[in-house]
């Protein structure tokens, strides 16, 4: 089912998770293990972030390095296919422009389509680490944009062969990122809500934002969408923290700020268990005062650890 469906027939704020897939190596047992404590809360959606290459360099004989390149978190349509099947859940999987070109990307999204997919969520994805700006493809997307109308042709039913007659539409739905604190790379607020603009206008049906955690950058993110005309759901993303180390690291990565009432609570803990006492109050407080607000889904990163955000959902949902 499409989460905007969900988001239409459901009388609350629906709850939701988005988990990474296992290092190259592991098993599918662990995703299970981090989705299996939070199935009772019963998640509308699961989403399943997607994960490029990286260069990394290893010694060969003779003082020689060699440059090569590794997924090292493979496997995302194969866990969305898995996760559909044992929970009987949506599960929606993160489609990147960063390392595609459009032909790849079509021969996904068919995938995709074939195995009863009914949303991705289209980003752009970052930089590879040893680059300092996004470069993408030969014949790849630049912007999220260009692959949110990618999708809208294949649910028109154009694909890229021009001479195709007759081709069955998919019908996906389409989210995209949204940014309560900015995306990084754009000059103002102003500028990053123009070009979200531009995803909506082409056809994307919901947002789902970066973490945040003072939710009045999420209530202002909203009202500047609503006031320059984007009516379609924001879903707000949250984290809880869970180290102190988390805590810098987070806004570095993420580029968001973490509020000063929170890391003076964090700052005063002596242990990592005591902060994530810190991280997992504070992150109720910011869930009930969104769900008391009516926003229509809260989104939990769980990056691996659903123990924390189990104690979250269970004070909320
Ligand atoms: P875009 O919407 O393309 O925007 C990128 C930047 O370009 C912004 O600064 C924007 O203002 C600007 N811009 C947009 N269009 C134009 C234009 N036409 N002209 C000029 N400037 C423009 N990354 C992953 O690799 N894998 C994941 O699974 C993943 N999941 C994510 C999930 C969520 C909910 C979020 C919020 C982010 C996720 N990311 C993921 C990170 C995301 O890929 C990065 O933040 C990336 O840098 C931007 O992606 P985007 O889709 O927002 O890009």
């Amino acid at each position: 089912m499409k989460v905007t469906d969900h988001i239409k027939n459901a009388r609350a704020s629906l709850f939701s998770i988005e988990i990474l897939p296992p290092l190259k190596g592991k098993s599918i047992q662990s995703i299970y293990d981090s989705i299996d404590p939070l199935m009772e809360f019963k998640p509308a959606f699961v989403d399943v972030t997607y994960h490029r290459e990286e260069y990394v360099y290893r010694k060969r004989g003779g003082n020689l390095l060699e440059k090569i390149s590794i997924r090292k978190r493979p496997g995302t349509v194969g866990i969305c296919a898995a996760i559909m099947n044992k929970y009987k859940v949506d599960a929606v999987p993160h489609i990147i422009c960063g390392g595609f070109s459009k032909s790849e990307t079509e021969n996904a999204l068919i995938d995709l389509n074939f195995l009863g997919v009914d949303n991705i969520l289209a980003l752009r994805g970052d930089s590879i680490k040893t680059e300092t700006a996004f470069v993408p493809e030969p014949d790849g997307h630049n912007y999220a944009l260009d692959l949110v109308e990618q999708v809208v042709d294949m649910n028109k039913g154009k694909f890229l062969d021009e001479e195709l007659r007759d081709a069955l539409p998919t019908n996906f739905c389409i989210g995209v990122a949204g940014y309560p604190e900015k995306h990084f790379e754009a000059p103002n607020m102003k500028s990053d809500l123009k070009y979200l603009l531009e995803k909506v206008e082409t056809g994307s049906n919901y947002i789902v934002t970066q973490m945040f955690f003072d939710n009045s950058k999420y209530f202002e993110f909203v009202r500047r969408c609503r006031a320059i005309g984007i009516t379609i759901p924001i879903i707000p993303g949250l984290k809880v923290i869970t180290t102190r180390t988390q805590a810098s690291v987070l806004s570095k990565v993420f580029h968001i700020d973490i509020p000063e009432m929170l890391l003076d609570e964090i700052e005063k803990c002596k242990t990592d268990k005591e902060v994530a006492e810190v991280g997992i109050e504070w992150c109720i407080s910011q869930s009930k005062e969104l769900y008391n607000s009516g926003a229509p889904c809260l989104h939990y990163y769980t990056m691996g650890n659903s123990n924390h955000t189990r104690r979250v959902a269970a004070a909320i949902f």
